[in-house]
């Protein structure tokens, strides 16, 4: 049992009503990997609730606010808990558009997977410049990938493991289904040409196989490890094709660009297609949640009701 009196040391007190099931919060809850830093941990790398206590500047008691990564579930107490002390400076506030239930549907992978769209924004990627692969399509980052590129005008390819999920992904806006195992061989140099984009949540020879058929000037937003970390591929995409391989990382995110990436979340994503994708548990059934998403059969989004 944890008492109030236990909590860290942070400026705000948060009410937490929702978090959800992340593929990192598997692997911290199975200990696949090593996520978890020091212990005692309340894991859970996000959350949504109301500030019931606040000597930051920028909250107020009552304020609906929510938090991903810096280091909850990790080095923090994270959000399976009823209340969260946190840093002030970590909070972004709850845009109107959305419910904390569909805040946190969204979550810290949907969260990501606008970041990886505004990174092929920012390096000129346009509905008009052709196909853009998303991989792990079933998964919580790709799905949303899926959802929101599809809703902006991209031609969208869902590369998944699941062919059984065809009829969910074409329902988010993929014009296009992918079996994983065309890209699980040793890849070429180059291929042909194909992507004009990638978001890419799987890394490993999915990734180099990605990066190989890359067209002219493309750009891959990479996230993700679900395959694997390792990655083999040789320098041919880069100095022939122009390519760049941009990384994106959610946990230390400047405030700026997570302020950018809701906005543009509760602009540019289709609330029917949040709903679709996704299953609401309570705290009791984590455990259960953390052992199927590592082993890569959860679909799309798990929110945990932490209040009920
Ligand atoms: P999910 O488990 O929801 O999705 C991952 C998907 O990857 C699965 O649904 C599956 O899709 C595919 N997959 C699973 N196992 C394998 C495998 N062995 N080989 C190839 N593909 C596989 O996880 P999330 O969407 O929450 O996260 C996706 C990745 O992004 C994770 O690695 C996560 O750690 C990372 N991530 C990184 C962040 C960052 O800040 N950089 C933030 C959030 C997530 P399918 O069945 O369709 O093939």
């Amino acid at each position: 049992m944890v008492s109030e009196a236990d909590l860290p040391d942070g400026d705000v007190t948060v009410a937490v009503s929702h978090s959800t099931v992340n593929y990192k919060d598997g692997l911290a809850i199975t200990g696949k990997a090593p996520v978890v830093r020091s212990y005692p941990m309340i894991p859970g790398i996000d959350l949504v609730g109301t500030v019931i206590d606040s000597g930051h500047s920028g909250f107020s008691p009552g304020d609906q606010v929510i938090l991903n990564g810096w280091g909850l579930g990790e080095t923090r107490w994270g959000g399976y808990a009823q209340k969260a002390r946190v840093k002030g400076e970590w909070l972004v506030r709850l845009p109107a558009a959305f419910s904390p239930e569909q805040a946190m549907a969204i979550g810290t992978a949907g969260y990501t997977a606008m970041l990886c769209v505004l990174r092929l924004e920012d390096s000129g990627v346009t509905p008009g410049s052709g196909p853009v692969l998303v991989t792990g399509a079933s998964g919580g980052v790709g799905g949303v990938a899926v959802a929101i590129l599809a809703r902006l005008g991209h031609e969208i390819i869902a590369l998944t493991g699941r062919p059984d999920e065809s009829n969910y992904l074409k329902g988010l806006g993929a014009s296009e289904i992918m079996s994983r195992a065309e890209y699980l061989g040793a890849p070429k140099p180059l291929a042909r040409e194909r992507w004009a984009g990638v978001v890419d949540t799987v890394g490993a020879t999915v990734l180099a196989n990605a990066l190989a058929a890359c067209r002219y000037g493309a750009t891959v937003a990479a996230c993700g490890l679900a395959g694997g970390m390792a990655l083999s591929t040789s320098v041919a995409p880069f100095i022939l094709r122009n390519v760049t391989l941009a990384g994106v990382d959610s946990v230390y995110a400047p405030q700026a660009l997570r302020r950018r990436a809701w906005d543009r979340l509760a602009q540019d994503l289709d609330p029917a297609a949040l709903q679709s994708m996704t299953e609401v548990i309570g705290l009791g059934d984590v455990v259960a949640a953390a052992g199927r998403i590592v082993e890569g059969k959860v679909r799309g989004r798990l929110v945990v009701r932490v209040d009920g």
